[in-house]
């Protein structure tokens, strides 16, 4: 297992554009574990490419034990509207809601480079969504309004020195503490199902 750092706001990696995936080689499906790997230390239900400093198009996803590849992804349908509470790997600790499709529709190929086509709404739909985003250099704080967007950088200021170099290291410490919070969560979850995109 290893597990990548996490590249956090401010980093340039997490603005670029990926470049689609032409064929997939054993380098990718390491990256591919790495990044699940990465994705359940954090805790996280989501984790694209850019976030682990690759440009490749690949974003993976779990939301109920359902691990999911995306490669090459792309929207063909939004339906509606909904709005959720966000939050994001790379932008620890900062909460918002956004308001996005309340359904997609994905096609993609998956770790085999065999078309699969997703549809989402809530939770998963979401969670498309804003990984989708990230492959195309585009973050959750986007979509806030120009107010909030200022008061989540004023909040990312305070947060943001704890990441040296711009870079999450998920150390045994770390993993340690998110996952205490994780039980603490779950031990919640009864009265609040947990709404948190990463
Ligand atoms: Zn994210």
């Amino acid at each position: 297992m290893s597990l990548l750092d996490i590249h956090v706001l401010g980093s340039p990696i997490l603005r670029r554009d990926t470049l689609p995936v032409q064929q997939m080689t054993t380098e990718l499906r390491e990256l591919v574990t790495d990044m699940f790997d990465t994705m359940y230390a954090a805790k996280g239900i989501g984790l694209a490419a850019p976030q682990v400093g690759r440009s490749e198009r690949i974003a993976v996803l779990d939301l109920d034990k359902q691990p999911l590849v995306l490669v090459n992804p792309v929207i063909t349908l939004r339906q509606g509207r909904s709005r959720r509470e966000e939050g994001c790997l790379s932008i620890p600790d900062i909460h918002y809601e956004v308001e996005r499709a309340g359904k997609v529709v994905v096609q993609a190929l998956d770790v085999d480079m065999q078309p699969i086509t997703l549809e989402g709404t809530d939770l998963f739909g979401t969670c498309l969504q804003h990984e989708i985003d990230h492959l195309h250099g585009k973050l959750f704080l986007d979509h806030l309004s120009i107010l909030k967007r200022r008061q989540a950088m004023r909040d990312w200021d305070e947060e943001k020195d704890q990441y040296p170099d711009l870079l999450r290291r998920l150390t045994p410490e770390e993993i340690a503490r998110l996952a205490a919070e994780d039980e603490e969560l779950d031990s919640e979850a009864d009265e609040h199902q947990r709404t948190d995109v990463r």
